[in-house]
């Protein structure tokens, strides 16, 4: 099912009918915060009220770790056998795939993202993360150490104990899922916590991973903003954090796990991330495409955007015109029309944010040659922002510097390629890097040089399950997917068997 097959109307008719739950799941029920508070979550797209989220409070979050740590130590689900383990991640994957259009409009409507991005895009690599990992349960082994004769020694991981799971607003189940995944794979108890702008899917999916036959208080859901964080991530019980967010609240996460109990921290952080574009780039049309691609997805709420468009001077003229023409292709519109490439921003603030970037880049001396406006005329109610290009940009600018999280992408010109790897590099982030050549030496010297977890050559915003996604510097601490992410939730034990008698010394 692809989000093609319906139209505009046929998809807003779907939401209109949703029943949407905005409580808190812990110990296999749907729950309020116990001193009944809740916040308003409302849509981007419109500003309608979606629902009344449970606002969980300190006593809340400790019922959540409590039921996790009671179902750890239980055993009940990390001591199934690794085949009952992975039959019911799949059968939660295949609810997942039951249900999509539900939670792709769920997610739509919470975070403004287009229908055709969530359907088509996140759910299908939710389904994905789920089934990876549970395939990865039975087929992943531990080692056996090349010790002497005299001992047998083994490698094993085991799982940790309560994972919490703090997630960002712009990908939400997706992201969720590269850690909910892995970490109930290798069977931890989780409590996640959604952002408190994107709960929605969250909440939906505790209830199909109960349906799905994982045992009750073994995935549980608690849902409020930063004192709901703080409280996990301070937790003594909470054994791993692993969160996506931004690199501001990860460094506050490793001290709240320094005040705490030392609880393992991955951290998936911020990014302003260079795309270079060579003279040498065969293609100029095709790169101009990637390259709008690159910070307009996802309304550009994408930690992995190039918002450094770095362009070899002579050949920058031609560059930014065959951008532009690009660019208009991403016009904000409804996120449930399936021909809407860009929907609105989060919130006003954000929107606000957005612009405040946009023009300090004018009052620095750039130009804005594309968009560069808001717009809350798209949907009445909505916070849009038209697709920004700022040409004669200077990599100290505000804007070439600064996370910006909107559509927004800076045009810095360099001349060689020692010039364009030291822009590159130029960030304290080091989340993805990207460039553009036919030369085969170039490609091995300059991808080496580049101080980025992911470095795409000759396209860009490629993923995969298959190949691990985190950061380099403040761009984060560990890594999300592959096999490399899961072993980040098991701890690793060495055992020592003495064969023979071996003598104290
Ligand atoms: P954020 O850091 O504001 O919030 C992330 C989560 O942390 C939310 O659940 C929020 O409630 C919680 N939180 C906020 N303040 C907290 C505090 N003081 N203590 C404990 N918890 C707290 O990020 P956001 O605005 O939701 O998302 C945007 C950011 O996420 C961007 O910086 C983006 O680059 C980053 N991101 C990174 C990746 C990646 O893989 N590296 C992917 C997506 C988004």
């Amino acid at each position: 099912m692809s989000s093609q097959t319906k139209t505009f109307k046929q998809w807003q008719q779907q939401a209109n009918a949703l029943q949407i739950e905005g409580r808190a799941y812990i110990d296999g029920q749907y729950q309020d915060s116990a001193d009944g508070a809740t916040f308003a979550d409302i849509s981007p797209i419109d500003g309608r009220l979606l629902a009344a989220v449970a606002d969980c409070d300190a006593a809340t979050v400790d019922r959540a770790v409590a039921a996790a740590a009671r179902t750890f130590a239980s055993g009940i689900w990390r001591d199934q056998s690794p085949v009952q383990r992975k039959n019911a991640l799949l059968r939660l994957a295949d609810l997942v795939g039951q249900h999509q259009e539900e939670l792709a409009l769920l997610e739509s409507l919470d975070t403004g993202k287009t229908i055709h991005e969530s359907l088509d895009m996140d759910m299908q690599d939710v389904q994905i993360a789920l089934r990876y990992y549970a395939e990865a349960i039975d087929k992943i082994a531990g080692e056996i150490a090349p010790t002497s004769d005299s001992f047998h020694g083994m490698i094993t991981y085991q799982a940790l104990g309560v994972v919490a799971v703090m997630t960002p607003w712009n990908n939400p189940l997706m992201i969720a899922c590269w850690k909910i995944a892995p970490a109930l794979a290798m069977g931890n108890s989780v409590v996640f916590k959604p952002s408190e702008k994107a709960p929605l899917t969250g909440i939906r999916l505790a209830q199909l991973a109960q349906q799905a036959g994982i045992p009750d208080g073994v995935f549980n859901v608690v849902t409020g903003g930063a004192q709901v964080g703080q409280a996990l991530a301070l937790h003594p019980t909470v054994r791993v954090m692993a969160f996506t967010g931004s690199t501001q609240v990860a460094k506050q996460l490793l001290i709240y796990a320094g005040q705490s109990n030392m609880k393992r921290t991955y951290l998936e952080g911020g990014g302003k991330n260079a795309h270079i574009i060579f003279a040498d780039t065969p293609d100029l049309a095709r790169a101009a495409r990637f390259a709008a691609l690159g910070f307009c997805a996802n309304q550009g709420a994408v930690c992995a955007s190039g918002t450094r468009l770095l362009v070899q001077s002579s050949i920058k003229e031609q560059f930014v015109a065959l951008l532009i023409e690009e660019v208009n292709r991403w016009q904000p519109g409804h996120p449930l029309d399936p021909a809407t490439m860009m929907g609105p921003m989060i919130d006003a603030r954000h929107q606000a944010n957005v612009l405040r970037y946009v023009d300090s880049a004018r009052d620095e001396g750039a130009s804005i040659v594309c968009g560069g406006h808001a717009d809350d005329s798209v949907v009445p109610g909505g916070h849009f922002f038209w697709p920004t290009v700022i040409d004669n940009a200077t990599p100290t600018m505000t804007a070439s510097q600064n996370e910006i999280f909107g559509p927004v992408a800076s045009v810095i010109a360099f001349e060689d390629e020692a010039d364009a790897i030291r822009l590159a590099n130029d960030s304290e982030y080091g989340l993805t890097a990207g460039f553009w050549t036919p030369d085969i030496a170039k490609v091995h010297r300059v991808a080496r040089q580049l101080e980025a977890g992911t470095v795409w050559v000759n396209h860009f915003l490629t993923r995969d399950i298959l190949s691990p996604f985190g950061g380099f510097k403040q761009s984060g601490i560990g890594r999300d997917l592959s096999l490399h992410a899961m072993r980040q939730y098991g701890e690793m034990k060495a055992t020592w068997i003495a064969l023979k008698d071996v003598d104290a010394h």
